[in-house]
């Protein structure tokens, strides 16, 4: 699954010990999409995130590089609109392709960012708006409903 998705990366894939955040020092980051004109395009990902973290953070990071290669207005501007278009990419990737573990981490990590005050919080609110979002979670929450009341049927017979 993970070499199925750094195949979509238009741009080299590392995986680092350490990436500096911009929101400052107590702040971890996860991953990075570096812009050509800073050093040399790439994806960086943070070493020991547990896969289906990884792959939600990866793919955010692959959103970003496809707006660059787009030409997306969003692209090199670090913008709320960069971060939006982002996460759209991730969620629509995971829905598509039904990993519905990895998409309940990726949407919970989108959730949690409404309570800063930065550009990752307008994003995520904006985000959970959209149509794609409440498909997302019909998805993740049916799937749920369905493993609970398979086990309690189980429980039952
Ligand atoms: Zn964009
Ligand atoms: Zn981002």
């Amino acid at each position: 699954m993970l070499r199925k998705i750094i195949e979509l990366s238009p741009v080299p894939v590392s995986f680092v010990k350490f990436i500096p955040s911009m929101m400052g020092e107590n702040t971890i980051c996860y991953g990075r999409y570096q812009y050509a004109d800073l050093y040399r395009e790439c994806i960086d990902i943070k070493k020991g995130l547990r896969l289906q973290e990884k792959i939600g953070v990866l793919l955010h990071e692959i959103g970003h590089a496809k707006c660059d290669e787009d030409g997306c207005i969003c692209a090199s501007k670090n913008t709320w609109k960069g971060e939006y278009h982002a996460d759209m990419f991730a969620l629509k990737w995971l829905l598509d392709n039904k990993q519905k573990k990895a998409l309940g981490i990726r949407m919970r990590h989108i959730k949690n960012h409404t309570q800063d005050t930065n550009i990752y919080s307008l994003a995520a609110l904006v985000t959970m708006r959209t149509d794609l979002w409440a498909e997302c979670r019909e998805y993740v929450k049916l799937s749920w409903i369905r493993k609970i009341t398979s086990r309690m049927m189980r429980d039952w017979l």
